[in-house]
């Protein structure tokens, strides 16, 4: 019985996007708005496998495009509204719409890395006995 079968299984959407830990779903992931603690507070879960990437902002800025560029081009085109007017209202509704998912995407991104136990590839594998590094592959 390992250390992480004395918790149950979370789902990722369950605890990360709510910046829970992903093991205990008791402790907080965060220690700032979108930096992550070094340990959870809770059950001593270490966060130094969490590496989230850039994740969180290809997605927030996948989820924010379309709506916002949505809404500046009905601007434009049904309003009439001047160039001005458009960047004004614009820039800060697409900063909002950036920013405001990034905690809960990154939240969820790691707790996903913790509850498919992703990793990076390590060059051991090539001792497993299946893989011949002799046989030419091209
Ligand atoms: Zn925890």
């Amino acid at each position: 019985m390992s250390f992480d079968d004395q918790y149950p299984t979370l789902k990722p959407e369950h605890s990360g996007m709510l910046g829970k830990c992903p093991r205990c779903g008791s402790g907080k992931l965060f220690s700032g708005f979108l930096k992550v603690a070094d340990k959870c507070d809770v059950c001593g879960l270490d966060y130094g496998f969490a590496d989230a990437g850039d994740g969180p902002a290809f997605f927030a800025i996948c989820i924010a495009v379309v709506p916002v560029v949505g809404f500046s081009v009905w601007m434009e085109v049904s309003v009439g509204a001047p160039y001005w007017l458009n960047a004004l209202l614009t820039a800060p509704l697409l900063l909002l719409a950036c920013l405001l998912p990034m905690r809960p995407l990154k939240g969820y991104l790691i707790a996903s890395q913790y509850y498919f136990k992703a990793r990076e590839g390590r060059l051991d594998d090539l001792k497993d006995d299946t893989i011949d590094p002799e046989v030419n592959r091209d």
